[in-house]
């Protein structure tokens, strides 16, 4: 007899690209490792980086095993009032704020054919006026509960350790821009221990709102 899990295990790793002059480059390494081991995940694009790698952005997002989402027009933190976060202005005005998410939504919609209703602001930062007005926009507001990048100078394994406490459900946030700083090889480690830990990875599926 088939069971359903009422508690299923899973995981879902969002990777953004930031976009902007530090930011562009692609993790060929990372999304090749995803590949190889058949994992799901969601990819936060913000549109300077979709406009630096035009052609590769329309074969990943051809890709079944990628759910791609919105990281934004000008990777501003999300905010009615200018506040930074992480040195970065926020929006400054509500007109600004619906601009940052809805400009790329409708180039995602219109490059990609991808229709998106999930939006991850810049730094992550978003004040409680911007959750409301992005549910009025019918968009979700991802956040993350476990930083992969955080580990940026810890060995794999270690990493992996830490992911294998995450919450069942949890998202973690790393990055698919900066190729070189060990995000593939902390991939590559976390997968196996997770998956032995009994985890499942999803993307981040239809947003909830
Ligand atoms: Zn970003």
């Amino acid at each position: 007899m088939r069971t359903v899990d009422p508690n299923p295990k899973t995981i879902a790793l969002t990777f953004d690209a930031c976009g902007g002059p530090q930011g562009s480059l692609v993790d060929e390494p990372l999304l090749a490792t995803l590949q190889e081991l058949a994992v799901p995940a969601t990819l936060f694009w913000n549109k300077r980086w979709i406009d630096a790698n035009p052609d590769r952005a329309r074969q990943i997002a051809g890709n079944p095993l990628f759910q791609i989402e919105n990281h934004g027009m000008l990777h501003k933190p999300l905010s009615v009032n200018g506040r930074s976060a992480y040195g970065i202005a926020g929006t400054a005005t509500v007109a600004e704020l619906v601009e940052e998410i809805e400009d790329s939504r409708r180039f995602l919609r219109g490059f990609l054919g991808v229709e998106s209703n999930w939006f991850r602001p810049g730094t992550a930062f978003c004040d409680d006026v911007a959750v409301r007005i992005a549910g009025d926009l019918g968009v979700s507001l991802a956040g993350f509960a476990v930083n992969g990048d955080a580990g940026a100078t810890l060995l794999g394994p270690v990493v992996a350790k830490n992911l294998v406490r995450s919450a069942p459900g949890s998202i973690v946030i790393m990055h698919m821009n900066q190729p070189g700083h060990g995000t593939a090889e902390r991939v590559r480690a976390a997968i196996p221990q997770l998956r032995a830990a009994g985890f499942t990875f999803v993307k981040l599926g239809a947003a909830p709102v």
